[in-house]
Order: C-alpha cells, then structure tokens, then sequence
C-alpha cells in the first residue's frame, strides 16, 4: 500500500520516471515531472480501488468509510495542510490533479475530499488561531474523521450573507439557534465548520464562523436528503436548538469575519469542486473513446464514424481547456496572486464541461448510455451537483463579470 511517506518522496524526489503515455505530452507539458508522478500514483490508485466499486457505492447510498481512509493513507485528506501540522504540505496544483484523479473514479469520495481539505483544514488552518489548529486538526489528518461546511441555510444559499442562525454569547458559552441545510458529510462528519450571525444590525459583518462538534447537546441531523447524484455522501439539515459551545470555537476568536472567510475559503474551495467536474469529465471522454473503439456499427467501429469523432473532439476541448484554467488557479494560488476570478472561471468551465461530456458519452454509447450498467448516467447525474455548490454557474457567472468589468473600466 502506498503511504503518505510515498507521496510525499514522490513530490520531493527529482529522480522520478518520465511518463510517456499521449495524455501525459498532450495535457501534461505544464507540469513538473514530480506532478506527473503524483498523477500516476493518484490514477493507478483509482483504477484499482476506486473504479471497480464506485458504481456499487453510487447505487447502495453508501459512505465508503474504507476506501475514504484508503484515500487519507495515501496522504490525500490533508493534502495542502503543511507539514507542520501533519498534512502532506503538497500545493494547490497538486491538490488540483489528486482531486481530478479521484473523482474520475467517484465523484462522492472527489467531494468528501474537497471539503475536507478546502473548507475544513484549509480554514482551520488559515483563520484558526494556533490553539484552535491544535486543538482541531489532530486526528483529522488521515480520512477516518471529516470535517464539514455549514453555510447554506433553507432561505439563504446563493445570498450567503443573509444567515438567519444566531449565535449569542452567554457567560464563557456561544448559544447556536437555527437551521442549517445541505450539509455535504453531515452525517459521517465530526466536526463542522458553522456560520451564524453575532449582531443582526451589521448585516453580512455580523456573521462569524464557528468551530462545532458534531456530537454538541442541542444540534441534531435532519434527515438525509435522497438525491440526484453524490450518493455516496450524505447530504443533510444540521438543526442547532440551543446549541452550547465554548467560547474559544469562534473561529479566530474575533466575531464578524465570517462572511469574509466563506467567500475567500469558497475561492479555493472552488478550484477543488472544478476539479472534481473535471474528473466527471475525463471520465465521461475516457468511457466515449474506449466504448465507441470496441461498437462496431455497419461494419466498423463506431469511433471511425464522422459524427462520433465530432462529439470526442468537442469533450476533449472541453476537457482540455477546463484543466487549463484550473491549473492557472491553483499556479496564481499556490503564488500568492488573487485567484477569485480564475477560480470562478475555472469552475464554470469545468462544470459546464463535466454536463456537457457526461451527456455526450450517453449519447455515445447509445442505449447502453441510458442503463446503469454503464457509468455513463451516473457521471450525468454526479455531474450536475458541480453547476450549483459551492456557487452556482449564475454565480460564477457574476463574480466574473464582476472583476472583468472592474478590470476593463479603468
Ligand atoms: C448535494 C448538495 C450538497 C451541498 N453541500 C453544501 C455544503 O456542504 N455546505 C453548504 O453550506 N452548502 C451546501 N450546498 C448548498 C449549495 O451551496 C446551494 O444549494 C447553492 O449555493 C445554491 O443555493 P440555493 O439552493 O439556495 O439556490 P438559490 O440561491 O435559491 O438559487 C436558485 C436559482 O436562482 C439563481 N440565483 C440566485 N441568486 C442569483 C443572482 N443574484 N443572480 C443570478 N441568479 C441567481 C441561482 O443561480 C439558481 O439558479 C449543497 C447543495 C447540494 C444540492
């Protein structure tokens, strides 16, 4: 089994194999080789653990608690956390490729792993005082335990910043009230990250971000939500009714910065959910090219047909141009350089890429699309969940129009 030691030699070693495949010249000329060879361990991870099982899991609604902790020893459920915590200390391009990779294979385990590298550690990490980074990081390193990400609220998604949860101080206690909706991992999570307001009066500047345990008296799991795609995660109401926790689990240990650290934590967050779209996507091409070599339709192999290599060429360009702009933010990102609306760029393109493959490669391969014996529908389904979190394409939408417009009026 490879080991956290392994990825991280693999990263650090200059003396690493030359990959040699086609994809590796067409997509990979960017990267450095110790990025390839993170790929390959990523890919070949994939193939053999994740892909034989991932339609099973999309279709019992399981949490694959194994294969997660199978995904933490190879160093992944901390990727980007440094190594001064007991993360894996790799950068954002790294976390890029390791996420497409995974979720080429399941989408359920991509966003289990998002989350808790983006929007748990990564904040924790970011905005916790060093105290709280002791305190909550521990034992969160290896994929047995998760974090989760509560923002989105039954009246407030898009509108973040009108968080109707209060948070009130009593004595040395926050006392949480309200009602908190589509908490990917909610279940298997043990730890949340929660935004609640702390003074109504100052709006958006009145929320603060709070670090909650999830066995905290007064906080129970609505029931899970039966959906579309991502089955193998839970999805579910997180309702806090009188919720205590101490005072020193604000986030920082200052009230108010919480709408800042959502939107500048769903920055990077962003750059993992187009990554995970893209592995959707690769997939969705990998499925088309292998299924449309072996149909043979009026004598020949339905990829020699001009109307099936039309629908590869458009996926490939896709899929192409999406990891393009997902490595340009990770590159500004892992530099210090503003991301936001790269980031932005990245995921409306990758999840657009991701629905547009997905149905292509139904279209592909005929009715055999259509059947779940195939993983054709599933991509489909899995697909359309990266055009709404974490920001919507309407979203992305307007926070690029935002920056360029800001950009070209002088
Ligand atoms: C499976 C799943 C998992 C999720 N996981 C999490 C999680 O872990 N944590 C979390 O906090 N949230 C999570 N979410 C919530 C998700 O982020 C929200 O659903 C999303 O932000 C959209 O919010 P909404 O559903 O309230 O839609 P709304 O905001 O009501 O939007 C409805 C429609 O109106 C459009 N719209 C809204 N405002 C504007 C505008 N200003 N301009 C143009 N169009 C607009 C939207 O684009 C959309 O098409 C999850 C959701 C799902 C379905």
């Amino acid at each position: 089994m490879l080991s956290r030691t392994v990825i991280r030699s693999v990263f650090t070693s200059l003396k690493v194999p030359r990959i040699t495949n086609h994809r590796s010249i067409a997509c990979l000329a960017a990267l450095s080789e110790t990025h390839q060879m993170l790929q390959k361990t990523c890919r070949d991870f994939t193939d053999s653990e994740i892909m034989p099982v991932a339609g099973k899991i999309d279709k019992d609604h399981v949490y694959p608690a194994e294969l997660v902790a199978k995904v933490g020893d190879l160093g992944l459920m901390s990727i980007v956390l440094s190594e001064k915590y007991g993360g894996t200390g790799l950068d954002y391009l790294a976390y890029a490729i390791a996420m497409e990779e995974i979720s080429r294979g399941s989408a359920s385990i991509g966003v289990t792993m998002s989350i808790h590298n983006s929007l748990y550690l990564g904040l924790l990490e970011k905005y916790g005082t060093e105290e709280q980074r002791q305190r909550f990081i521990p034992g969160f390193l290896d994929g047995r335990k998760i974090g989760c990400f509560a923002l989105s609220e039954p009246a407030n998604g898009s509108d973040a910043g009108a968080a109707a949860t209060t948070a009130t101080l009593k004595g040395d206690r926050w006392i949480l009230n309200g009602t908190k909706c589509w908490i990917s991992g909610g279940y298997e999570a043990a730890n949340g990250i929660v935004f609640a307001t702390t003074d109504k009066s100052l709006k958006h500047k009145g929320i603060s971000a709070f670090i909650v345990p999830m066995d905290s008296q007064g906080l129970s799991r609505g029931k899970k939500e039966e959906k579309m795609g991502i089955r193998g995660t839970s999805t579910c109401q997180l309702i806090f009714e009188d919720c205590e926790i101490p005072k020193e689990n604000l986030l920082g240990g200052k009230p108010g910065y919480g709408f800042k650290i959502a939107m500048q934590s769903l920055d990077a967050g962003r750059i993992g959910v187009a990554s995970q779209a893209l592995g959707i996507a690769q997939a969705s091409l990998e499925c088309a090219v292998d299924y449309a070599n072996k149909r043979v339709a009026f004598g020949k192999p339905i990829s020699k047909l001009q109307a099936i290599q039309a629908k590869i060429a458009d996926m490939a360009v896709r899929v192409e141009s999406a990891r393009l702009l997902i490595w340009r933010a990770a590159w500004l990102k892992d530099n210090g350089k503003q991301f936001t609306k790269e980031a932005a760029q990245a995921k409306l393109t990758a999840s657009e890429a991701a629905t547009f493959c997905a149905h292509q490669c139904i279209q592909v391969l005929g009715g055999m699309g259509y059947v779940s014996d195939m993983p054709a529908e599933r991509y489909y389904r899995d697909a359309r969940i990266t055009e709404i979190y974490e920001g919507t394409s309407e979203i992305q939408r307007l926070v690029i129009a935002g920056q360029v417009i800001k950009e070209l009026s002088g």
